[in-house]
């Protein structure tokens, strides 16, 4: 406690916030451990199916499932119910969930991408993975938003975007830049973090999809209550969302663009508008957010002000952080001629623009006024 009062003395001054403590309350609680995380509820939701079922039969168990959790998730989060008054069933919740994430690695479609490829038999699609899903890192992390700090940060290999202008591009585009880990490696990673003191576990990359099979997994063999924070670009399939919905307690998407031109260009990505939009409904709906809107220079009325004005109508429950960190890295500093619009950072004007944008439109940002 003593070094975040140094490092980050506004992580612990965030909580006097009363907005942020309304809008982040289920993760608060949870890191606090004063309600469990909802991967341990998930744990003792009883599905009465055989795991060997065919898709269709595990999917709609699943979905049977999830009613269920949803129903149980808000009687805890009311204070009506312990998770002591569940007992260990004997298929859970969870262990569908890992089972799904199994058979969706045989035809892959953890991304909106949809490659369809055998990533056990070792088959790779545009993220360039096979079944292995590797750490380049993992640690303290001192520099997220205010209330995440310290941040058990883990950073996954590769990505479903081509970002020309990744400041972490070193992994995002080298899936072998980091040790290969399984299910258990990962628990006993997690577990230590949050034993050393971070408030959260934060999956991240890269991007955390791609390596999804080995997340869901690995909390069959954790019991710490921790909030997990799921730190994407939001790109996940529905599928993908179904499992996740049940599992995380704290959304950190990043929302980069608004409108589909901008996000085939600079990231290569297609129906960006639609994918993203979709899956922050859902995340709104599922537990705590705080969205990443990176500001990006020349691109405020193409993509800042129809981001933050998407935010305010459809998700106006969350948090969002406003990121003036951008700077020309990767292809853009390679081949700036190719990108002029981005080949500078944003100046203060565009950033004070973004500001008032959101003022008006009543979001609660990062920094915290
Ligand atoms: S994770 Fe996404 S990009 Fe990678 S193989 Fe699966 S669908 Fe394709």
């Amino acid at each position: 406690m003593f070094e975040v009062f140094l490092l980050r003395p506004d992580a612990l001054r965030v909580w006097n916030h009363p907005e942020i403590r309304k809008r982040l309350g289920w993760y608060y609680k949870v890191m606090v451990d004063e309600n469990p995380a909802k991967y341990r509820i998930c744990k003792r939701i009883e599905v009465d199916v055989d795991l060997s079922v065919d898709d269709e039969g595990l999917w709609r168990a699943h979905r049977e499932g999830a009613k269920r959790f949803s129903e149980i998730w808000r009687e805890i989060a009311s204070g009506d119910m312990r998770i002591e008054d569940l007992e260990e069933p004997k298929v859970s919740l969870l262990d569908v969930k890992v089972e799904l994430v199994k058979r969706m690695l045989r035809s892959c479609i953890f991304c909106e991408r949809r490659c369809k490829v055998n990533r056990e038999r070792g088959e790779k699609g545009f993220c360039k993975l096979d079944a292995t899903a590797r750490v380049s890192s993992f640690f303290h992390h001192y520099g997220e938003e205010a209330p995440l700090v310290p941040s058990g940060t883990i950073f996954f290999t590769s990505c479903s975007f081509k970002c020309v202008y990744c400041q972490n591009w070193d992994i995002s585009t080298d899936p072998y830049n980091g040790v290969e880990v399984t299910p258990k490696q990962l628990a006993s990673i997690a577990t230590r973090l949050r034993k050393e003191g971070c408030r959260n576990i934060n999956y991240v990359g890269g991007n955390p999809d791609q390596s999804m099979h080995v997340i869901v997994e690995s909390l069959k063999y954790m019991d710490i209550n921790v909030p997990i924070l799921w730190n994407s670009n939001a790109y996940s399939s529905l599928e993908a969302m179904e499992i996740l919905k049940d599992i995380v307690d704290i959304w950190l998407p990043d929302f980069k663009y608004g409108n589909d031109k901008c996000a085939e260009r600079l990231s290569m990505v297609p129906m960006y508008f639609e994918v993203v939009t979709r899956n922050l409904k859902i995340m709104h709906e599922n537990g705590d957010i705080i969205v990443r809107h990176l500001v990006l220079p020349n691109h405020i009325e193409c993509c800042t002000k129809q981001v933050l004005k998407w935010l305010a109508e459809n998700c106006p429950r969350c948090l969002v952080n406003i990121m003036e960190q951008y700077r020309p890295e990767h292809e853009v500093a390679r081949r700036p001629h190719l990108y002029p619009d981005i080949n500078r950072r944003p100046t203060m004007d565009e950033m004070n623009k973004a500001y008032s944008i959101a003022e008006k439109l009543g979001i609660v940002y990062e920094p915290v006024s």
